[in-house]
């Protein structure tokens, strides 16, 4: 089970979707578009699944892409 993340497109920081899920869950799920408010900037962000990024289980938010992301700690409280 992992926590998804997106990018804000406002202060580059990574911020908790609310959703948690393991990674093949997430790809098979119907999820097309979805909204956050967001705890980074204060505005609502659209984002869909190739904006999610994945938390690794032993580190930090990891893209779904497998590049490595940078842990945003003080954006993971969040709770949509
Ligand atoms: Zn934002």
């Amino acid at each position: 089970m992992n926590r998804i993340f997106i990018k804000c497109p406002t202060t580059r920081k990574l911020v908790f979707t609310g959703f948690a899920m393991d990674h093949a869950i997430f790809e098979s799920s119907p999820i097309e578009q979805n909204a956050i408010h967001c705890p980074a900037c204060g505005k609502d962000h659209e984002w869909q699944k190739s904006d999610a990024m994945f938390e690794a289980e032993e580190s930090g938010p990891v893209s779904s892409h497998c590049s490595r992301a940078q842990a945003q700690s003080e954006s993971t409280s969040f709770r949509a």
